[in-house]
């Protein structure tokens, strides 16, 4: 796998904490020594410069990390990021498409307006944003219709909705649909359209989900034995090291008592 990824650049969104700080660190120890550049994206800048440093120390020299502020439900700032590359990290060759949230349990008639939109925004309008930005630079590439790697952070929550869920399981389902004939239009090229559905991780998701109330998020992995942030980032960097003509077209990852 290091040698597959050697020279090549990842764009990480939401990489400051749980599944994409995974990946980073994941990808770096990976492939330490051979000229990786990881682009680590969130709105918490402070922290991603945390994780870079931290990547640094960890795996050594031989990886390049650029923390970069980002929120990807902020469509114009996704429309300047890569014009706001160094122009020496604007070759980018995998996307890992991972920000994502959870807004509140509600059921239907309860929902807030807000939390939809920011669910909408991020998981759905976010990630379809991020791959249009980035994927010009992908069909620019090579002479069979370009080539690079999407990679979608989905959720079992897209295949199984459950009561309380309906708009985050509708968000992830919408990433199922988009990235399924995406990856139909892009058949003939060798750009690999790949989605990674994670069960249970347990992550600062469902802090974020209760509104920051800590308690009330530890309780959710109370009793279970829920996988880690590297479980799902492991299978992140396997999709992406497979031979260019291999595409691990959609996983789904859960912890065994979630089965
Ligand atoms: P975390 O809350 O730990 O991480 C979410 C990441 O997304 C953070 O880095 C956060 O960074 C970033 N983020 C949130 N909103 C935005 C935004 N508007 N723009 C840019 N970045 C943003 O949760 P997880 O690691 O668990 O979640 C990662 C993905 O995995 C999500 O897509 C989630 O739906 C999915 N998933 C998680 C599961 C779980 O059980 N944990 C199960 C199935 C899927 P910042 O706040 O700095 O912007």
């Amino acid at each position: 796998i290091a040698k597959r990824l050697e020279g090549k650049t990842v764009v990480i969104t939401g990489a400051s904490s749980g599944i994409g700080r995974s990946c980073a660190f994941e990808f770096a120890r990976t492939a330490p020594n051979h000229s990786l550049r990881l682009i680590l994206t969130a709105r918490r800048i402070d922290t991603l410069k945390e994780v870079a440093a931290k990547i640094k120390e960890e795996v050594g020299a031989g990886v390049q990390v650029l923390p970069v502020k980002l929120d990807v439900s902020d469509p114009e700032a996704v429309r300047n990021f890569v014009p706001g590359l160094p122009e020496e990290w604007r070759d980018i060759h995998v996307l890992v498409n991972n920000a994502g949230l959870v807004k509140g349990v509600a059921k239907a008639p309860e929902i807030l307006e807000s939390d939809m939109n920011v669910m909408f925004s991020t998981n759905v309008t976010g990630l379809i944003n991020m791959t249009q930005a980035i994927l010009p630079i992908f069909k620019s590439r090579g002479s069979q219709g370009g080539s690079g790697d999407i990679i979608m952070i989905g959720s079992i929550a897209g295949r199984e909705a459950y009561p309380g869920g309906s708009i985050y399981c509708a968000t992830k389902a919408a990433v199922r649909a988009f990235t399924d004939a995406l990856r139909r239009e892009l058949i003939a090229t060798r750009i690999r359209v790949m989605e990674v559905d994670p069960g249970q991780v347990e992550t600062e998701f469902s802090v974020v989900r209760f509104y920051g109330d800590k308690a009330k998020a530890d309780a959710v992995y109370a009793g279970c034995d829920p996988l880690t942030p590297d479980d799902i980032a492991e299978v992140v960097v396997f999709v992406a090291g497979r031979r260019e003509n291999v595409v691990v077209a959609d996983t789904l990852i859960y912890p065994n008592h979630q089965a």
